[in-house]
């Protein structure tokens, strides 16, 4: 799974460098597979088809949560928050990771979001520990995020990732610590907040997939999967 999570890693790396100001978001699409298939054999993107998935990579841009369709006709503006998720399956086991990119400089609110949103990830992980309850992870996004104004997405969560990218246990992003499964040695799952500037209400666009705030306000997510184990908590989607 480590080597699954460092070409995520490294097609989000190269998107991060790459994403900028007047191309479409197909461009940043067609960006990843190509930086994907120059730098690697025999990967399979794990979105692309999946549930009828039409894209290999999600992109949401500003009120869009998760799950944007790539498309030819959405350009990508300076300020914008872009959000970018990825995975792959290699040799049979799956990476999942997502990052939010301020195109040049965003307003104050947008760098905060953005900010505090990779940093709940980061609480998150952390509370990752053999020994510890799920939702000990859950409730320290929450708090992360609420302690600095924004809300916690309700109706997407983190999953468990191994052979399929979806797997048991939900991985929410909000609970009471102390409850939940007990984090075991092996145990191998994506965390992912998505973080509304507004309220944690959702939409779903026309196209059956975009998901959207349903108050307008800006929302960034990132995610990475990892790895729990008695010698500690690795991050698989953590570049080398
Ligand atoms: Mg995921």
């Amino acid at each position: 799974m480590r080597h699954s999570g460092l070409i995520v890693a490294s097609v989000l790396e190269h998107l991060r460098e790459n994403i900028k100001a007047g191309i479409s978001t197909l461009d940043v699409e067609e960006m990843a597979l190509q930086y994907l298939n120059g730098h690697y054999d025999d990967i399979k993107p794990a979105f692309l088809g999946y549930m009828g998935f039409p894209a290999s990579i999600c992109v949401s841009i500003n009120d869009e949560i998760v799950h944007g369709i790539p498309s030819k006709t959405r350009f990508i503006k300076k300020g914008d928050i872009v959000s970018v998720d990825f995975g792959v399956v290699y040799n049979g086991y799956c990476g999942d990771a997502a990052i939010s990119v301020i195109v040049g400089k965003g307003s104050p609110e947008a760098e905060k979001l953005v900010r505090v949103t990779e940093e709940a990830l980061h609480e998150g992980i952390r509370m990752a520990t053999v020994g510890n309850r799920l939702y000990d992870v859950s409730h320290a996004i929450q708090s992360h995020v609420e302690s600095n104004g924004f809300s916690v997405v309700r109706d997407f969560v983190g999953h468990g990732i191994g052979r399929s990218v979806h797997e048991s246990p939900q991985v929410p992003n909000y609970g009471s610590p102390g409850s939940g499964i007990l984090l075991k040695d092996g145990l191998t799952i994506a965390i992912e907040p998505m973080v509304n500037c507004g309220n944690h209400k959702i939409k779903i666009l026309k196209d059956g997939w975009t998901a959207v705030t349903s108050d307008g306000s800006l929302s960034a997510h990132f995610e990475h999967t990892i790895a729990v184990t008695n010698k500690g908590t690795f991050i698989l989607t953590e570049p080398r």
